[in-house]
């Protein structure tokens, strides 16, 4: 995949960044001596061991061993390979890469991810729109503002609502030029047995699904009555595959290296409400058994885990396959317990987060004694 990044192209994406200025991005580094110093990105530490040399453009750890230029900082921060972090950096010194000479086959899968990537981004705006502008989304508003949510965390997390009709997501998408094909593709409609495309949500209030570079890659749909299902996931889609992707990775990675432990909630509620209130380290699994994929995302970000799954899952045998999983992956596993019937949302709305933090998170327990 190399291949078609000259070499001269990474040298002038090299040659445009300072070192010193793209790492203060992730740690504060100050002036010492010829060099500069910090906290380490890499590893978890009270004391500066982090060293960057604007002379050589290199920076070292002294703690962990970690070491390297813009690119591979760029790697392991942003979990990129070297020709993505080489784009990552070029696309924001807005130097041009020469495309890549792509098969046939390869530009059509190219297209299509870039068109999915568009439907789902014009979607998200148009459930935001019928959330805050229509008289229907008046009830979803007050669905979620009655949960606890504030505005600001509505908006950072992008929620919006599918209106009840069975075509009006369609319909808008088509008068914007996209085809019902490719809006089923995009997972955002399904199609009946008659052959005529219907709206997938409907009636729900919307979750988008971001990839670590924000990208929106499905959704998820949570009814506000009794009705079932209670939620309601994009199908697999060229861009969104479950078992590669964890709820709010996007937003949670950096509060999870800075602490080194991350926190694994099932739903997205539970995520949602854990950020408004400043815990920011938390991602969701969408499903109790976390997969190979999952565990070694997870373990990139943090070292230490802490599942906090709704008391009724935390026993199930696909939780405890999830949680072998993550011991194999290298993560030192804690599980939270929760009293019986509740799930972490409810608990942190009712007792507050403070109370989560020290009665739950703290008194996780580590794999081995939760198993006894
Ligand atoms: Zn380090």
């Amino acid at each position: 995949m190399n291949d078609f990044l000259p070499e001269d192209t990474i040298e002038e994406v090299r040659q445009h960044f300072d070192l010193v200025e793209v790492i203060s991005g992730y740690t504060s580094l100050k002036k010492a001596g010829r060099n500069y110093t910090g906290l380490c990105p890499f590893h978890s530490e009270k004391t500066p061991s982090f060293t960057v040399s604007p002379e050589k453009q290199l920076y070292h750890c002294f703690g962990c061993g970690a070491g390297g230029n813009v690119f591979s900082f760029i790697m392991s921060q942003e979990n990129l390979s070297f020709p993505e972090a080489v784009k990552f950096l070029a696309n924001r010194a807005g130097i041009p890469l020469p495309e890549r000479q792509l098969s046939e086959e390869g530009k059509k899968i190219k297209i299509l991810k870039e068109e999915l990537a568009e439907i789902n981004e014009l979607s998200m705006k148009y459930f935001r729109q019928a959330l805050f502008k229509t008289e229907m989304g008046k009830k979803a508003l007050s669905y979620l503002t009655g949960r606890g949510l504030d505005k600001e965390i509505i908006n950072k997390f992008q929620l919006g609502y599918s209106l009840p009709q069975w075509d009006k997501l369609i319909n808008f998408l088509k008068s914007k030029g996209y085809s019902q094909d490719n809006i089923l593709k995009a997972g955002l409609a399904s199609r009946s047995e008659r052959g005529s495309y219907y709206d997938r949500f409907r009636n729900r209030i919307m979750f988008p699904i971001f990839n670590q570079q924000n990208m929106v890659i499905g959704f998820g749909g949570r009814v506000m009555d009794d009705s079932q299902p209670k939620y309601l996931n994009s199908p697999e889609t060229i861009l969104y595959n479950k078992r590669k992707s964890l709820y709010a990775l996007n937003f949670a990675r950096f509060q999870m290296r800075e602490r080194d432990q991350a926190l694994v909630f099932e739903g997205y509620m539970d995520v949602i409400i854990a950020f408004q209130k400043g815990l920011e380290n938390c991602v969701a699994s969408l499903g109790t058994s976390l997969t190979e994929d999952q565990a070694r995302l997870l373990r990139r970000n943090a070292s230490k885990v802490i599942i906090a799954y709704d008391s009724d899952t935390a026993g199930e045998a696909a939780t405890w396959r999830g949680l072998d999983t993550l011991s194999s992956a290298g993560c030192r596993v804690k599980v939270a317990q929760l009293p019986p019937g509740q799930d972490p949302d409810d608990f942190i709305r009712k007792k507050g987060i403070n109370t989560f933090h020290e009665e739950i998170v703290k008194k996780a327990l580590p794999l081995i004694d939760y198993k006894l």
